[in-house]
């Protein structure tokens, strides 16, 4: 296309609102267009990104035999499945009235719609597997949409189902999607780590979240360097440090007045906060549950809930309960004679010798405490994970690092079919239960996640199989007849291949264009200048510092070279 003929909405301020590059650049280089918290207009650039994501999507999705549908974005009320209106998406969930006061919702997932063609649709053993998808809008209210498109309120989400008769055929599923979805990554120059979410920290290999490493990224992630171990924070397992045995001393109770904090008696006793054992009380629901982990330790709350076996509402107890429980002013909780519905006790905890506690009777601590000898309670791992904790695969420290969570992947089983009633005929004539997988992969996310990744301070550097148009054809002036004549030959030879090419024929300074062009993100530049005397051109990558001189009759196989070393079919 020639640029003279486009909308071009480059910005030279860097709008205020935006706090992160891939917001800033996406506005500056007029991919987007705030129309109110969490929602955007895709510009002419913007959306040409977006639907070769989806379209990679969709090719990779053709590839392991999943097939399209599309489900409609408004639902009736009334379908929705319990989970859906009461699972945590209830309260994200628009929701609206027709004429006849008929209550629908914004679909914020579309589970419903794949669950309806497997209750009427899927009847034998016949028809399985089979892997169903759909690109669509999501609606999601979310508390704080932030950092663009990266969290927004109306975003496009590849969804997949799968559909298998038994877990070893869902394991193949779910492995394909995986594959896919790695494919997806590479293809759009994205490193992508694939971290065990959720179940799979208590034991299940259930639920993977593909993460993106980045500063910006909302999720935690604990990893290894050295081997592919990774973990969500928010429930990453963490490997109990080993201790040195030492003989039981004898229990002593120690006047600590006004010492509460783990600090201050680290302090006080001129020890370090590892020799203590910190309890911490907390409200589950009416329950009161009462944890220990090490004094250097946080406990995580994810794994303590689990551990309980859930809760609606769990907090830090109020003064008064663990004035209560301790018989004592905060500060000086302990484990020995402590009142609580149940007392976890962290590993590390079970495992250390002669440690100091609080006594539960305000301004004294106990020291030469040992478990089992002086107290009991549910050992487990209580504990976040830190930095520095050795790798339960290789041993090696694990490292802390922010990431963005581009996709999320489920076994869920049987566990909802069941209780849907989505059955099919087994070969044997009965029937059973589907076994479902659940995948969901974040366009517009991914687009904000390669600019992340792949910008400078001049712009947007897109990698080849995203980028809006793959190069652009410069004519230094338009006036130049010359200029114009090659420029218009190099456009055209490009075009006739396939290429997605620019010609910026605008009547503005090369200097000006250069710099929208760099915005914009455009991968290879070629600049019909002066050279053209001497029978050449300037080629240019957008990811490249320097200029390279091209005779002009070799230009097309030098932007032949970066297809094949990009591995895009021409
Ligand atoms: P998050 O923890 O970031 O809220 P989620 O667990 O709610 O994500 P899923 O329901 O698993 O997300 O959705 C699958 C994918 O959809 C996510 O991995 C992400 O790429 C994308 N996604 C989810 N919420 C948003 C949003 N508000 N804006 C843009 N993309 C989103
Ligand atoms: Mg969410």
């Amino acid at each position: 296309m020639k640029l003279s003929k486009m909308l071009i909405s480059t910005l030279r301020e860097v709008p205020a609102e935006a706090e992160i590059w891939s917001h800033k650049l996406m506005l500056r280089a007029g991919m987007i267009r705030k129309t109110g918290s969490g929602l955007y207009t895709y510009m002419p650039f913007g959306i040409k990104v977006i639907r070769k994501i989806e379209d990679i999507v969709r090719c990779e999705m053709e590839d392991i035999d999943a097939q399209e549908f599309l489900a409609s974005n408004l639902l009736p009320s009334e379908t929705l499945s319990e989970s859906n209106k009461c699972d945590v998406l209830g309260v994200e969930m628009f929701r609206l009235k027709d004429r006849s006061g008929n209550e629908f919702c914004l679909a914020a997932k579309h589970e419903e719609a794949f669950t309806d063609i497997a209750i009427n649709e899927i009847k034998s053993y016949k028809q399985l597997p089979l892997n169903l998808y759909q690109v669509q809008n999501n609606y999601r209210d979310e508390k704080s949409p932030k950092f663009g498109v990266m969290r927004s309120r109306e975003f496009i989400m590849g969804e997949a189902c799968s559909f298998d008769a038994s877990s070893e055929g869902l394991d193949i599923s779910y492995n394909k999607m995986q594959d896919a979805y790695n494919n997806v990554f590479r293809r759009c120059a994205l490193e992508c780590k694939a971290v065990e979410a959720d179940s799979v920290a208590i034991g299940g290999t259930n639920s993977v979240e593909f993460m993106v490493k980045s500063e910006v990224g909302e999720d935690e992630v604990i990893f290894c360097s050295s081997c592919s171990y990774a973990a969500n924070m928010e429930n990453a397992p963490s490997n109990p440090e080993p201790t040195q045995k030492e003989e039981f001393k004898e229990l002593k109770k120690t006047l600590t007045p006004n010492v509460k904090t783990i600090d201050d008696l680290a302090v006080f006793f001129n020890t370090t906060n590892k020799k203590f054992a910190k309890t911490l009380i907390y409200k589950a629901d009416d329950k009161v549950v009462a944890v220990m982990v090490r004094g250097d330790r946080q406990l995580n709350e994810s794994k303590v809930i689990n551990a309980i076996g859930g809760a609606m509402k769990f907090e830090l107890a109020d003064i008064e309960t663990v004035m209560k429980s301790t018989s004592a002013e905060v500060g000086f909780a302990g484990p020995i004679g402590i009142v609580s519905d149940v007392l976890l006790v962290d590993e590390e905890v079970a495992n250390m010798y002669n440690f100091m506690v609080g006594a539960n009777d305000t301004g004294y601590h106990y020291e030469n405490v040992n478990y089992g000898k002086d107290f009991k309670g549910q050992v487990g791992d209580y504990r976040k994970a830190a930095e520095g904790d050795k790798c339960s695969k290789c041993g090696l420290q694990l490292t802390i690092g922010r990431s963005i969570e581009v996709a999320h992947i489920f076994k869920l089983g049987t566990k909802y079919s069941k209780t849907m009633g989505a059955t099919f005929m087994g070969q044997d004539g009965k029937n059973q239960p589907l076994v479902l997988g659940w995948y969901g992969i974040g366009i517009n996310r991914i687009m904000a996640a390669v600019i992340e990744k792949h910008h400078d301070e001049n712009g947007i550097i897109w990698p080849m199989a995203v980028a809006p148009y793959q190069i652009v054809v410069v004519p230094v002036s338009i006036k130049d007849e010359e200029q114009m004549r090659i420029a218009e030959k190099i456009y055209n030879d490009l075009k006739q291949l396939g290429i997605e090419v620019l010609m910026d024929d605008r009547n503005e300074r090369v200097g000006v264009k250069f710099k929208d062009l760099d915005l914009i993100g455009i991968p290879m530049r070629i600049t019909v200048g002066k050279k053209i005397s001497e029978g050449n051109i300037e080629f240019k990558l957008r990811c490249a510092g320097e200029n390279e001189i091209v005779e002009i009759c070799s230009v097309i196989e030098r932007v032949k070279e970066e297809f094949i070393s990009n591995n895009i079919k021409l």
